[in-house]
């Protein structure tokens, strides 16, 4: 005891021995000058807008692993900073329909297709027309029919009555067999059709709706594909070019169209990798027991030589992190431990769906149920338009989703020590903005986890190329990293767990 007092006295003179001033003097260690030190690293060109599975994002892991072994962070897994996770990068298949040794179809300008599907080739002689596609107590496209093993040919959308309202609704509104084609994908597999093709009149608004998101790569937690599943393609006008003078809509449920072709897809997909980064401060009496700062050090990358940089988005949260662990590792030093353990977790793969985080509560390095709560920081560096004028504020969303003790805290701890604007407009699950399930804090959530999300809400430049690190108002982001470090300090510390009182089953 005497030992830490004389280091702390060293390090502080003059100040008093109180666990508020200890507290304080630690908080203050947050600061404008190191928060822009590291930012302006992280949110430079040269990290190439940190992209999960792209090697900006490596780098980004990199700086941050060798800051925490710098400030002498325990690695958060096993002997490891990092926590690897396998990725799929999901680009746009080759599809190619056949029909009649002629006449050869392509993705994405003549046919589309929906789904993740594996390579296969499938070839047919003939295709089973089955009206919508649909079974309901109305409309039974597939009765008396056997479809199994063969390659059904359905209509878009859904039959209407002869005052023009939907059959089905018995009014102008669509039911989910019109919303979405997943209904009757689903349906034509049950019933064991080996694809699925759908007309459609008007391919080119489906083009037009789809086309670009189609066309981009996507990325997701890595999935073996272990079923081979019936294939679904949209074809327009020229289907019925195709049907040797037949109509389409001439057609009855059951009818058998000669036509012999094939339908190939080819899974352009590739594997990569991405990772989550981890440091630990073991807590001095409870160290099972875990307190989560989270923030994701992924953005959206670039667009030929136009970098997103993500200062705000949220290279602002990320550097909060990597300062509160600074702070709470310098009063451990000092003899200040917490009394238990805190894991800072900088992930990666949120822009991409949250995929870092899902990955860690999928596979945690601790027992979750010993998680005591979760910080989240993204986008804490700008002020909205609602605040030009009151800079000092923040939105608080989920504190009191689970544990009403968690948002006691939080208010306690600004009253004391932030007086900041604690901002709750955004703090409800319905709320049409849905923040509460925009980041990383809701994988936490998720498994029953209080959690805060610390958040400055949008911008003009958000998820643009200008959210550039000379936009960041680091002086209100330092309040809220101290802010944050107040409550988590209080969390670590305090002798009793929040209770989920507020847990609706
Ligand atoms: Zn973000």
């Amino acid at each position: 005891m005497k030992k830490f007092l004389i280091v702390l006295l060293a390090a502080a003179p003059g100040f008093l021995v109180g666990q508020k001033s200890i507290k304080e003097f630690y908080a203050k260690d947050i600061n404008a000058l190191s928060l822009k030190e590291h930012l302006e690293i992280l949110a430079s060109d040269s990290l190439e807008g940190r992209e999960t599975g792209m090697e900006g994002q490596r780098m980004a892991a990199d700086y941050i692993q060798r800051y925490f072994e710098e400030i002498s962070l325990k690695p958060g897994n096993g002997n490891s900073y990092f926590q690897y996770f396998d990725i799929d990068l999901l680009k746009p298949a080759t599809v190619t329909l056949n029909v009649a040794d002629t006449v050869s179809l392509n993705f994405p300008d003549e046919i589309f297709y929906l789904g993740n599907v594996a390579d296969q080739e499938i070839d047919f002689k003939e295709l089973v027309f089955c009206g919508y596609g649909i079974e309901d107590s109305l409309v039974k496209d597939y009765d008396g029919l056997d479809v199994e093993g063969k390659v059904v040919l359905i209509l878009n959308g859904e039959p209407k009555n002869e005052q023009g309202n939907f059959v089905l609704t018995g009014n102008a509104r669509n039911s989910k067999w019109g919303r979405s084609p997943v209904s009757k994908i689903q349906l034509a597999r049950e019933k064991g059709a080996k694809a699925i093709v759908e007309y459609n009149a008007n391919l080119g608004s489906v083009a037009a709706l789809y086309k670009r998101y189609l066309m981009r790569t996507r990325v997701s937690l890595s999935k073996e594909i272990t079923e081979v599943e019936a294939p679904y393609i949209i074809v327009g006008d020229t289907l019925e070019g195709l049907l040797s003078g037949k109509s389409i809509v001439s057609l009855n449920n059951g009818d058998v169209i000669d036509l012999s072709g094939g339908i190939s897809f080819v899974n352009n997909s590739t594997k990569g990798q991405s990772s989550n980064v981890l440091g630990v401060i073991e807590g001095s009496e409870y160290p099972d027991q875990f307190l989560v700062i989270t923030a994701h050090y992924d953005h959206i990358g670039k667009n030929d030589s136009l970098v997103f940089n993500g200062a705000d988005d949220d290279g602002s949260g990320t550097v909060t992190v990597m300062e509160l662990a600074e702070s709470f590792q310098k009063a451990a030093y000092d003899g200040y431990k917490p009394k238990r353990s805190i894991l800072f977790m900088l992930v990666s793969g949120e822009e991409k769906g949250l995929l870092g985080s899902e990955y860690f509560t999928d596979n945690p390095t601790m027992d979750l149920g010993n998680v005591i709560a979760n910080l989240n920081i993204d986008m804490v560096g700008r002020v909205d338009k609602e605040h030009e004028n009151n800079p000092d504020y923040v939105y608080v969303i989920g504190s009191e989703m689970l544990s009403s003790e968690l948002k006691t805290i939080s208010e306690k701890q600004n009253k004391k020590f932030g007086k900041l604007e604690l901002n709750y407009r955004y703090d409800d699950p319905n709320d049409p903005n849905r923040f509460y399930y925009r980041s990383d804090h809701y994988n936490f959530a998720k498994n029953n986890i209080p959690v805060i999300f610390y958040f400055n809400g949008t911008h003009e430049d958000y998820h643009k190329a200008t959210d550039t690190v000379e936009k960041i108002n680091f002086d209100k982001m330092a309040k809220i990293g101290r802010l944050i470090f107040h409550t988590a300090w209080e969390l670590a510390n305090r002798d009793e767990l929040l209770p989920l009182d507020m847990l609706k089953d």
